[in-house]
């Protein structure tokens, strides 16, 4: 008898992380610290995409393995709590990388071409022609990573839209080819109409793209923050890391003294005030002060500083227990596995029956 799938009371959740690094700020507030707070909401599934990791380095399998474990901890740290949600390692799940070759028949290559979060990260990461097959083909992994567990809930950033448009065109497609389902039916409608995946709605965060801490791209863009960019504060620095970081960060170039009028739009310094800093009326006042010459930037940094490291440092200091064990780390990774295969085996076994390829 193959496992089946306890019934939980709670909807599913997915989402997750490429193992590039460790979190940052961005992750924060654009998904993490969405789902610290739903896990009694919701059945969390949290997947650490490592498969897709080698989409950009393939020769580095050594430094890959250290950020899912990075990765781990930092989920540890942020205070998702493995009793009532589910860590676990994309290459465990078996499930997925079946899901992916069907699926990629169901994704039209233009479509594929035009996909706008694809064309960003080979822009802001160089990758000039030199990616491989596989980084294309990563959205479509992504597809069936999600998928694999049906979820009610995907909390992303918004650099992720366009792969979860994608999610819900393959599962429209799937449900109508191989589930009869009339090409009509409203999308959340599909599975109440016999629809093997859901028609899933993103759900951003308090921020949808924050930006990162270095000077804008030729197009006077500021770049998200991202931790393939060099340009992250992460949720494990040091206050002396941060620190460092914050008094480097870009601000208005143009503005030499305290004095100088200053720019508070597009500037990160005010961003970042504005998007972590508890006393808004203090932001408010200060950036007025900004704007007319009347306060520095480095004590607005030095405020910054201190709100990021009353932020930080208790993720930080549990990160460092967490470290000392890693053991438990792994065990957490194994368990979740375990979890999360129950949920994808089932989800293959149906998909090969609406397939007609169950044998
Ligand atoms: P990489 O540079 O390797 O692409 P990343 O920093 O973009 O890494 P991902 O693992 O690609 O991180 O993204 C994980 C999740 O975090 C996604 O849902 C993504 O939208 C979100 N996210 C990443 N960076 C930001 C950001 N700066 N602001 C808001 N959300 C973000
Ligand atoms: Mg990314």
């Amino acid at each position: 008898m193959p496992p089946t799938e306890p019934a939980s009371p709670k909807p599913r959740l997915l989402t997750g992380d490429t193992p590039t690094g460790r979190l940052h700020l961005g992750h924060w507030v654009g998904s993490l610290e969405n789902r610290v707070a739903m896990q009694d909401e919701y059945d969390c599934f949290f997947i650490i995409a490592n498969a897709h990791a080698f989409t950009t380095r393939a020769d580095q399998p050594e430094a890959i393995r250290q950020s899912v474990l990075d990765i781990a901890l930092d989920y540890l740290a942020a205070g998702i709590d493995p009793q009532r949600s589910t860590i676990f390692v994309q290459s465990e799940i078996p499930a997925i990388a079946e899901l992916t070759f069907f699926f990629a028949m169901l994704v039209p290559f233009g479509r594929l071409m035009r996909n706008p979060t694809l064309k960003d990260e080979i822009r802001d990461k160089q990758l000039g022609d030199n990616y491989s097959f596989g980084f294309l083909l990563y959205p479509v992994g992504q597809i069936a990573d999600i998928l694999a567990f049906r979820p009610k809930l995907v909390p992303v950033g918004e650099d992720q839209l366009a792969h979860l448009e994608l999610t819900r065109e393959v599962a429209r497609r799937f449900n109508q080819y191989y589930c009869g389902i009339d090409p009509r039916t409203a999308d959340a409608d599909y599975v109440k109409a016999g629809g093997l995946f859901p028609i899933i709605e993103p759900k951003l965060g308090r921020v949808r793209r924050l930006v990162g801490t270095g000077a804008p791209n030729a197009d006077g863009q500021l770049l998200k923050m991202s931790k393939s960019l060099n340009n992250a504060i992460f949720i494990s620095d040091t206050p002396d890391t941060v620190r460092k970081k914050v008094m480097a960060m870009y601000t208005d170039p143009k503005r030499l003294r305290a004095t100088d009028p200053g720019t508070v739009e597009n500037n990160p310094l005010w961003i970042f005030h504005e998007t972590f800093n508890p006393d808004q009326d203090w932001v408010r006042s200060a950036e007025e002060k900004y704007r007319a010459g009347a306060i520095g930037d480095v004590e607005c940094k030095k405020k910054l500083v201190d709100v990021l490291t009353a932020l930080i440092e208790p993720m930080r200091r549990r990160r460092l227990d967490f470290e000392k064990e890693p053991g438990h780390v792994l065990a957490v990774l194994r368990e979740g596995a375990a979890r999360a295969n129950v949920v994808a085996a089932e989800t293959l076994r149906l998909a090969k029956q609406a397939l007609r390829q169950a044998y």
